[in-house]
């Protein structure tokens, strides 16, 4: 038995399912999770002493790497002066600014600890900023485990909401209406038959949590004039995008700017740390200085706000990380998709910056049910002749890759060599 088997037969029996988080636990892909030690740049070390080279990157934040030097300076400072206050301190006051200074939609901002915390207090404010209910997510959108984004529409766009999760009541779930991404068709009959209900429309602009989706063109900017002229708060749920897709996120790389963005991973430099803000006229409406309730005894933490500082310090002073990353990202996805061509398979793959997924169908993905044509049982076999080759992938066909800018020409074009002899073991 590996090490990692002995921790996992161990943690099954203490934790549900073994991990703090579902995905980790393999469950789509099968066999035994990696019990992670330690990690450095572009690499992460297991229990059992592995080396593997990351495309994960804990789901997004290392987007620098692992254990990129300033941060860890920046945290290292931190410790000495204790790790929490529960009252305000310089440092968020700072990161305040910056994050207004690099995010084009953000007036005013209020920092949580989580992507999830920060999607619940965005629908909560958009709520009371327009006294209506009802809000519009798309199939195939994640935006945390808060009870009224854990619902999915199956394949009727105009349904009114299923509960996804045991645990979400029939009365939250029926507030929630889906459409399928891409469709602003189905969005608008969902604004007509919803007159003057509809709080909000929350989304990922690039959606990563059904692998990684692209807007078409037109969508966003579609999205964008509904909700102005039916009153609807538009949410850009920036928690993948968010100083990744460009330091302002995807709003700025496509140029279209929301009402409220929530934020979350980079913006923590890997510590537990989210955010929400937008419009002032808005923000102005959360307690203390309005009637909106949201709150935290860790909200800002000073480590953690120290670790999220030197990351988006170093992002808005380096813009030759986003070109680096647009780089790393398009060589990868041309690899990968010359690998299938080689291996006769007519697969495809989105990609946009750092963001992108091999997705094992021939269909063009561009929504939740294209997503789920996938052959998932050979993305299993695919991900393990891949960690075989020493190379740490996301545990599922429906997920988004992350790179980082640690990652090399060379690393590059061994994971490429890889690609290409896992999908030939994979067939
Ligand atoms: N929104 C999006 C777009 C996400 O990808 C995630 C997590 N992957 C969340 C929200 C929830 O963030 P967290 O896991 O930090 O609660």
């Amino acid at each position: 038995m590996t090490t990692s088997e002995q921790l996992f037969e161990k943690a099954k029996t203490i934790i549900p399912g073994g991990v703090n988080s579902p995905v980790r636990a393999f469950r789509s892909v099968g066999g035994t999770p990696l019990f992670i030690k330690s990690a450095k740049g572009p690499y992460v070390y297991d229990e059992d002493g592995n080396r593997y080279v990351e495309l994960i990157n804990s789901w997004g934040p290392m987007i620098l790497g692992h254990a990129f030097e300033p941060v860890e300076k920046a945290v290292r400072d931190a410790i000495q002066h204790s790790f929490s206050f529960g009252a305000p301190t310089r440092k968020e006051v700072e990161m305040a600014e910056l994050i207004i200074s690099m995010v084009p939609s953000v007036e005013k901002v209020r920092m949580v600890n989580s992507g999830t915390e920060a999607t619940m207090a965005a629908i909560r404010v958009a709520r009371g900023f327009t006294g209506r209910d009802k809000m519009i997510k798309f199939e195939g959108c994640y935006h945390g485990h808060g009870d009224s984004f854990l619902i999915a529409a199956g394949s009727g766009a105009m349904t009114m909401g299923i509960p996804d999760s045991p645990g979400v009541t029939k009365a939250t779930a029926a507030d929630t209406l889906t459409a399928p991404y891409n469709d602003l068709a189905a969005v608008e009959r969902l604004f007509d038959s919803n007159h003057n209900q509809i709080a909000a429309v929350i989304l990922e602009p690039v959606v990563g949590n059904m692998g990684c989706v692209l807007p078409e063109p037109g969508f966003l900017e579609g999205v964008r004039d509904l909700c102005t002229s039916h009153g609807a708060v538009l949410i850009f749920d920036e928690v993948m995008t968010g100083f990744r897709l460009a330091k302002g996120g995807a709003q700025e790389r496509f140029g279209i700017t929301p009402d409220l963005t929530t934020m979350g991973k980079i913006i923590g430099g890997g510590m537990p740390v989210g955010a929400y803000g937008g419009r002032a006229e808005i923000m102005d409406i959360v307690a203390p200085a309005g009637p909106v309730y949201q709150a935290g005894t860790l909200s800002g933490n000073p480590i953690a706000m120290s670790a999220g500082l030197a990351m988006l310090h170093h992002l808005n002073d380096h813009p030759d990380v986003y070109t680096r990353l647009d780089e790393v990202g398009g060589r990868l996805a041309a690899g990968f998709r010359e690998g299938f061509v080689k291996a006769g398979l007519n697969f495809t793959i989105n990609q946009i910056g750092s963001m992108f997924t091999p997705f094992m169908t021939e269909r063009t993905v561009t929504n939740f049910s294209d997503a789920k044509t996938c052959d998932v049982s050979m993305f299993g076999r695919y991900f393990h002749a891949m960690l075989k080759r020493g190379v740490y992938l996301a545990p599922s066909q429906f997920e988004s890759l992350f790179v980082s800018v640690a990652l090399t020409d060379e690393l590059i074009g061994q994971v490429i060599q890889a690609h290409a002899e896992s999908l030939t073991e994979a067939i």
